[in-house]
């Protein structure tokens, strides 16, 4: 059966990932890349370079951009507007929640639809079954291109506003982010006792590991519904006792030397939670101060 014509702008690790994706599912590809060469690789694999931003747009229906901000699109397709009109642009790039916005108010008055999306795996997943990838913005264009955009990752659609899928992204990026500075902090501070990375590195996998039945025995969804419904009970680790730990864990970190900038952070959380008269509460009770740090 005859596959949908896709084009993919950007040719960095994860657009040349796509492109290789979408060729392995037999779909004819069109690309651009600023850097040309760069597409040297995917077209020896069978996409098609085009000459220019406009000639690479007009080839295919569904557009894909896979670029380092939102910046670079309006770059891209500054001077290929008129070919816009009746297109969907699928931008897989990272950049603000706002920024998203803009982008697709940007599209709309071009006549082209708009995807915000958000990849969730390293290019050497892309394509693999433990890829997905969320989708917020246009819904009847999500579903027209859903399955060519299925080649990529698994489509998870979190609804009509572009920026969500955006947000999304930041956020599982902020748990991905925030827990490789963690760990390499708690690597200094075991450092400073001689305990080498190679030792300590595989050891902490254990409890990173297991924090899901760590911090619910009952599931992360339960966990969940608790704090939606500002539920905290005390009951297995409080925050007085979580708040000790953190005090105890700067101090260490103090003593040792080393950067105290995150387990500052991280005790201010407990601190305002202690403050609020709320120690008795299970440490989730610290999502108040993360929300509103100001009250
Ligand atoms: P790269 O930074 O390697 O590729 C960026 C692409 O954007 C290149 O094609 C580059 O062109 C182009 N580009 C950047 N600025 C401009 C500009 N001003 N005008 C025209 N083209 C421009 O990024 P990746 O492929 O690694 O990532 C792409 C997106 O995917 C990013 O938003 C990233 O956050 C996201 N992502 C990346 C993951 C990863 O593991 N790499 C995982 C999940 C998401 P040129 O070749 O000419 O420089």
């Amino acid at each position: 059966s005859a596959r949908s014509s896709v084009t993919v702008l950007g040719l960095g690790p994860m657009g040349q990932a796509m492109v290789r994706t979408l060729l392995k599912a037999g779909h004819p590809v069109t690309v651009w890349n600023r850097t040309a060469r760069r597409a040297d690789g995917v077209v020896a694999d069978g996409a098609r370079l085009a000459a220019t931003p406009a000639e690479a747009v007009a080839a295919s229906e569904l557009i894909v951009l896979s670029l380092t901000d939102y910046r670079a699109m309006s770059d891209i397709l500054g001077d290929a507007t008129a070919a816009l009109s009746g297109r969907t642009l699928a931008n897989l790039s990272s950049d603000t929640p706002d920024a998203t916005r803009e982008a697709a108010a940007w599209a709309r008055s071009h006549g082209a639809a708009f995807l915000a999306g958000g990849v969730m795996v390293p290019a050497a997943m892309v394509g693999t079954e433990r890829a997905y990838v969320y989708y917020s913005g246009d819904e009847e264009a999500f579903a027209a291109h859903r399955g060519a955009l299925a080649r990529i990752g698994e489509p998870r659609f979190l609804g009509a506003d572009h920026g969500r899928a955006q947000l999304m992204y930041q956020a599982h990026l902020d748990v991905f982010l925030t827990a490789l500075s963690g760990l390499l902090h708690a690597t200094a501070l075991a450092g400073s006792a001689g305990i080498t990375a190679e030792t300590f590195l595989p050891e902490v996998m254990q409890l990173f590991r297991a924090v899901p039945d760590m911090v619910a025995a009952d599931g992360m969804a339960a966990l969940g519904r608790r704090i939606d419904a500002g539920e905290h009970p005390g009951t297995e680790s409080s925050a007085t006792m979580m708040g000790a730990t953190a005090d105890h864990i700067r101090a260490a970190s103090e003593s040792a030397g080393i950067d105290t900038d995150l387990p500052r952070a991280v005790q201010a959380h407990y601190r305002r939670a202690l403050d609020a008269g709320r120690g008795a509460d299970n440490w989730t009770r610290i999502i108040d101060g993360i929300r509103s740090p100001g009250a």
